[in-house]
């Protein structure tokens, strides 16, 4: 029993240092039991027994985010969408070093909302993310870090192959109110589960069509997230 424990440790600290080297900022393994029925659009033999998420998060450029001031730029645009790619390459690197081992790995993209108006996608990578103890969801709906704070982008991988798990985050945003004091439509209040998402939602409408963006982002309570320790 011993020695088999040890080979998970091996395999945890083996992926995460393969996605460290590969771009990964932040990397956490979450037991995701308790959250598969939330896993709607997934179905159910495609990800039947991958009971690991593996969460893997790019932080954003601060510079790029500085260009950010009342709405997002065309340079945020850009960077967001090759974050994206960045975080999808590695995700697929990671289910094939998982696969060579024998065991089954399933990549979800990182920017994979399907239904924009009731927000839906595959799973929620920021349940992932908490359940991996990569942060916790914070006033701006986000996954906040404690580094980082809503910096960084993330991609899941699901697993069967037995890794070591992290615990879940136990923090939360304590007295910062900086997302809330800033948001043009007042979508954010004081608890997470009153975030407004359909005046969010407008906004982000609102931006794509003035900033002729073809994407549904904003950026401005990303940028003034810092986590605890502000950078
Ligand atoms: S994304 Fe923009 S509109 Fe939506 S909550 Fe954040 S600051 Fe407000
Ligand atoms: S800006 Fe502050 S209140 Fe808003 S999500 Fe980040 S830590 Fe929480």
């Amino acid at each position: 029993m011993i020695e088999s424990k040890q080979i998970y440790y091996h395999d945890y600290h083996e992926l995460k240092s393969l996605a460290e080297e590969w771009g990964v900022t932040l990397f956490g393994v979450g037991d995701v039991r308790d959250i598969l029925n939330t896993f709607e659009l997934l179905p159910k033999d495609i990800s039947d027994g991958l009971v690991y998420g593996i969460s893997m998060g790019i932080r954003l450029s601060g510079r790029i985010m500085e260009s950010i001031k009342d709405g997002p730029t065309k340079l945020y645009y850009y960077h967001y969408r090759r974050v994206n790619i960045a975080l999808d390459q590695v995700a697929i690197m990671i289910t094939n070093h998982i696969q060579r081992s024998n065991f089954n790995a399933l990549p979800i993209p990182s920017s994979q909302t399907i239904d924009w108006e009731n927000q839906r996608a595959h799973l929620s990578h920021k349940a992932i993310g908490v359940m991996a103890g990569i942060g916790w969801i914070g006033r701006n709906n986000l996954l906040v870090n404690r580094d980082h704070g809503s910096l960084v982008r993330y991609v899941t991988v699901l697993t069967d192959m037995p890794l070591k798990v992290d615990s879940p985050s136990k923090e939360d945003c304590g007295e910062c109110t900086e997302c809330m004091k800033i948001c043009p439509v007042g979508a954010i209040k004081e608890s997470f589960n009153d975030y407004n998402r359909d005046l969010c939602l407008e906004r982000l409408k609102w931006f794509s069509k003035k900033y002729h963006i073809g994407h549904y982002i904003c950026g401005i309570c990303v940028k003034v997230c810092k986590g605890k320790k502000p950078l």
